[in-house]
């Protein structure tokens, strides 16, 4: 930097700290997009946090051979999507760079059990899994934010008003004779899991 440049910045430096906060400035409450964006990056941040394998989150984003609808989410759900499109973006992955095992994650992977419970014919069981692992991965987030009470309201509310509208979607599917895989699901373990229900 030339003198010239740190005679503009110098100035700066001479601001005390608290002039400089911006944290007395409340930030707008977000909106239902801004929260289903946070479960996408809360499911793609934990999918390399626990470090799923590519087939297990194939199983997860399988779709009915004919009518390509998916298997475990409801289509056109405001919660569904960003976890679609998580782990649609996990499963793409590209090697890190860096090691000589060029690894692509960093956890271990879903347990044992969870990883049977994928490979059941039973869809209730699958979806447990998918539901379990979405409400970690928000719980997950919403700590490592640490939220205040009332922000965490906020977001709590917003995640039910899209839960509503995935259960309502849903349920619209069924009653008009949807007749995939989904319509055998008591209820979306996308909307359950991240919504904390
Ligand atoms: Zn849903």
């Amino acid at each position: 930097m030339n003198i010239s440049r740190l005679a503009l910045v110098a100035p700066l430096f001479l601001v005390p700290w608290p002039l400089l906060e911006i944290s007395s400035i409340p930030a707008p409450d977000p909106t239902h997009e801004d929260v289903a964006r946070q479960v996408f990056y809360a499911v793609l941040e934990n999918c390399y946090e626990e470090g799923l394998s590519t087939e297990d989150v194939k199983i997860l984003l399988a779709s009915d051979q004919g009518s390509g609808a998916p298997q475990h989410f409801v289509p056109g759900c405001p919660l569904c999507l960003p976890v679609q499109r998580a782990l649609t973006v996990y499963a793409g992955r590209p090697k890190l760079p860096g090691t000589k095992e060029a690894t692509d994650t960093f956890g271990t992977g879903l347990s044992t059990s969870e990883r049977e419970s994928l490979r059941t014919s039973d869809l209730e069981t699958r979806l447990s899994v998918l539901h379990d692992f979405v409400e970690r991965s928000m719980q997950r987030r919403i700590t490592l934010r640490r939220l205040t009470p009332e922000e965490r309201r906020v977001v709590q509310s917003r995640l039910d008003d899209l839960r509503e509208k995935g259960v309502a979607i849903l349920k619209g599917l069924i009653d008009g004779g949807f007749s995939g895989t989904m319509a055998g699901a008591k209820s979306c373990p996308s909307c359950d899991g991240g919504s904390g229900h």
